[in-house]
């Protein structure tokens, strides 16, 4: 049962760029700082790029990010547990819910309801696993920045992980999963 709540127990692997800041997608390595947070640095690349001339959509490709509204965004999981795994987070660099101002927090929620019905027409899952795990003990991958984890579940892929360990065969890659998601978010949000 631990396996079965816990899908987002696992390391959040990112690619980085020769300097190894964390997050930082190689397209987008001309940003020349580091915050020290794999999902600061992520939006702050992504800007980086765009003011320098780099069109929005090019950009958050890179970054796989497939939505930014005004306190939020969404972003792939670079290790997917399913495919269609995705985070919502505030752009603050925040690790509580608590702390988080209450607009803030509605909008990772509104952003969620959304999410719901993105990913159940992009995928027809069976059901939909969503999650936050705040500090390290509780299995945050990158404790200090807080992501709501959202991803659609199938009858029997647990049974399936069990069967083969921790190795995940994913059935697309993450550019597909990157233009599904983001056409379906364009079209239902
Ligand atoms: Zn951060």
């Amino acid at each position: 049962m631990d396996h079965l709540w816990t899908p987002w127990r696992y390391t959040y692997v990112t690619t980085a760029d020769h300097a190894k800041r964390q997050g930082v997608p190689e397209e987008l390595s001309t940003w020349p700082g580091d915050t020290g947070c794999v999902f600061c640095n992520l939006v702050a690349a992504v800007e980086y790029a765009e003011i320098h001339g780099m069109p929005s959509e090019k950009a958050e490709k890179a970054a796989l990010i497939v939505h930014r509204g005004d306190n939020t965004y969404v972003v792939l999981n670079r290790f997917p547990y399913t495919s269609g795994h995705v985070m919502v987070l505030p752009y603050e660099h925040e690790a509580s819910l608590a702390a988080l101002p209450a607009s803030i927090a509605h909008e990772v929620m509104d952003t969620a309801q959304g999410l719901e019905t993105v990913l159940s027409n992009t995928y027809h899952p069976d059901g939909i696993n969503m999650g936050l795990n705040l500090g390290k003990s509780a299995g945050a991958g990158v404790a200090g920045h807080l992501h709501l984890h959202v991803l659609p579940r199938w009858t029997g892929d647990t049974n399936f992980m069990t069967v083969i360990g921790e190795t995940r065969v994913l059935p697309e890659d993450l550019e597909t999963t990157w233009h599904r998601v983001r056409e379906n978010f364009l079209k239902n949000i």
